[in-house]
């Protein structure tokens, strides 16, 4: 029974995404987000087995795929202010006094991700209610936490460090800032792994 990954998830018969109990409508079906498979879900001797009936093949496409677009401005833009602080440290560190241009650069892009992320997060539930109908797949509800997430990490990036005009690298309130940023960073990577996912499948 290798199709069992773990207690509540198991693979799509068709095109192998993992899916969930939890994915389950009302009515008891789940609709695979990626190949539209419509099982029903058996459990036998505690195995769950997925029982495909039919397939969704009139799904709307969206004729501007506008999420996956913007998503690269929100983690395009983190990775730059990652290197843009580190380069703020080293030459502040080093006294040389471009450092505060480099910090300012930083702040920016964390601030334009985090903007970024605000639309693309919108645009993502509409995709979710308008291709996916609003079903209950766990990897969405993920996603919508993630991004909750996401959102209190830059913000309290910024009001850390990012609003502060006496600002130094060399500080311990500069630590937490840089490990907030590669915590959106990591975030941002699990996000868009399973969006990735999504979209093309396993
Ligand atoms: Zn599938």
């Amino acid at each position: 029974m290798n199709f069992m990954t773990t207690d509540r998830s198991y693979n799509c018969p068709v095109c192998h995404l993992t899916l969930s109990l939890a994915d389950r409508d009302k009515d008891g079906y789940t609709v695979c987000p990626v190949c539209g498979a419509v099982m029903a879900i058996v459990i036998s001797n505690g195995h769950i087995l997925p029982v495909v009936h039919a397939v969704e093949n009139k799904r709307s496409q969206l004729r501007f795929r506008l999420h996956s677009i913007l998503t690269h401005f929100s983690i395009g833009t983190m990775p730059i202010a990652i290197i843009a602080s580190v380069i703020a440290f080293i030459t502040e560190l080093a006294f040389i006094p471009v450092w505060h241009n480099f910090d300012r650069a930083g702040i920016m892009m964390v601030f334009v991700s985090l903007i970024a992320g605000l639309i693309t997060f919108l645009t993502g539930v509409i995709d979710w209610k308008k291709r996916y109908r609003g079903r209950p797949y766990l990897q969405i509800s993920i996603k919508v936490k993630l991004s909750l997430l996401l959102v209190v990490v830059c913000t309290g990036a910024l009001l850390l460090h990012g609003f502060s005009t006496t600002s130094t690298t060399i500080s311990v309130t500069y630590l937490i800032y840089f490990s907030l940023l590669n915590g959106a960073m990591a975030v941002y990577t699990v996000l868009g792994n399973i969006g990735g996912k999504l979209v093309y499948g396993k």
